[in-house]
């Protein structure tokens, strides 16, 4: 396929929270050679576009100044395998829960726990997105990228990723210095002991008489588990947890639980304390709250929904009207999860 440009382009459906945002131009690649190609012409220095996946962890403020580089490269393949791993690598513009599901048919274990999760596969490590217990960053072996400085492509192992919660190099030091080709993982062929540690999900599979689950019950548990509880974005604009769960130290949380019995909370290393926001949100008064058409989810405060004819700012004052709810209630800052695009 050759590169896809359109002028004047309404970026309504690509972006999970149906924001009507316009951009100068959207420009479609659909491999390596088409990013030499742009190079060639100069486009980066010139344009420094924006770079998008599905559109499922923006929010677009308003109308974009700079064009926007939508990344469509295709195609999933064996790397390489053992007796016991299979190394996947996949095309930047694959469909993550299509990757997913094609790792469940072939009995490839090791992200059927992040099933479900919208956007792209070169998305995926930017916040090494996870869910029900388990991260990218567990099953991450290397990528590939396309240098926005020197336009090479480079490669990164693991270890390079700086992996953390919802947080890599790549929202940090390499934000917007780099496009991401390719992602390799590494899943388990053999004797794969699926994670189902997280309590919801435990409980799922606990009340169908489920003791030791295959790869495509968790995978099915993890998908009804979802569609219970997260807003369908094709149904209602969103993007997902719009908040990030707060990390304290354990003193402020002693103080805080004195205050507040039944804060949930999960003690991490160095005597740190994740607290979900969702909790927090609800308990400062905004669980299915709308201002507008902007609103908290009925069923989980922590996203914020668009609905219907929303703009990037009513989203984004909507946000910041809750973060200095929280921060007045229980003085902790909620940073977003959410990339915003100003
Ligand atoms: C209903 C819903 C549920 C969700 N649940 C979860 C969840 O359980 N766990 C979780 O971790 N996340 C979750 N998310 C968030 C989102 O799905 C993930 O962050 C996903 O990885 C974003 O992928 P995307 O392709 O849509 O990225 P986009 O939103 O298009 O982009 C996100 C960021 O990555 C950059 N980017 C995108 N592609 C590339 C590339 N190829 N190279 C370089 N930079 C790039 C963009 O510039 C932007 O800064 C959810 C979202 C929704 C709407």
């Amino acid at each position: 396929m050759t590169i896809k440009s359109t002028i004047n382009a309404d970026l309504t459906h690509f972006n999970t929270l149906g924001l009507p945002v316009i951009a100068p131009r959207l420009i479609e690649v659909f491999s390596v050679d088409d990013l030499f190609k742009l190079s060639r012409e100069n486009f980066f220095e010139k344009e420094k576009p924006f770079i998008l996946g599905g559109g499922s962890n923006i929010l677009f403020r308003k109308a974009l100044t700079r064009p926007v580089l939508k990344i469509s490269i295709s195609g999933i393949r064996v790397q390489e395998e053992d007796d016991n791993h299979v190394w996947i690598e996949s095309g930047a513009g694959e469909n993550w829960h299509n990757l997913v599901s094609w790792a469940v048919d072939r009995h490839y274990g090791g992200i059927e726990n992040l099933a479900l999760i919208p956007g792209t596969v070169g998305a995926a490590p930017i916040q090494n997105i996870g869910a029900y217990g388990v991260e990218l960053e567990q099953v991450f072996e290397s990528l590939e990228y396309f240098d926005l400085q020197d336009y090479l492509v480079k490669s990164f192992e693991s270890e390079n990723c700086e992996f953390g919660y919802r947080d890599s190099i790549f929202k940090r030091k390499l934000k917007g210095k780099v496009i991401i080709t390719t992602v390799t993982l590494r899943l388990q062929k053999k004797n794969h002991v699926p994670n189902i540690s997280y309590q919801a999900l435990k409980s799922y599979l606990d009340e169908r008489n489920i003791i030791n689950p295959s790869i495509r019950q968790v995978f099915g548990a993890v998908i009804a588990i979802r569609q219970s509880k997260l807003p369908d974005p094709a149904m209602i604009g969103n993007a997902g947890s719009f908040f990030k769960n707060p990390v304290i130290n354990q003193s402020a949380f002693q103080l805080l639980k004195e205050k507040y019995p039944d804060m949930p909370a999960y003690p991490l290393d160095h005597g740190q304390v994740k607290i979900p926001a969702g909790w927090l949100i609800e308990k400062a008064g905004w669980k299915g709250r709308r201002v507008g058409n902007v609103g908290t989810y009925d069923n989980q405060a922590l996203v914020i929904v668009n609905h219907g004819g929303a703009t990037g700012d009513e989203v984004y004052r909507h946000a910041v009207r809750i973060q200095k709810s929280v921060r007045k209630n229980f003085g902790i800052g909620l940073e977003p999860e959410v990339n915003i695009v100003e």
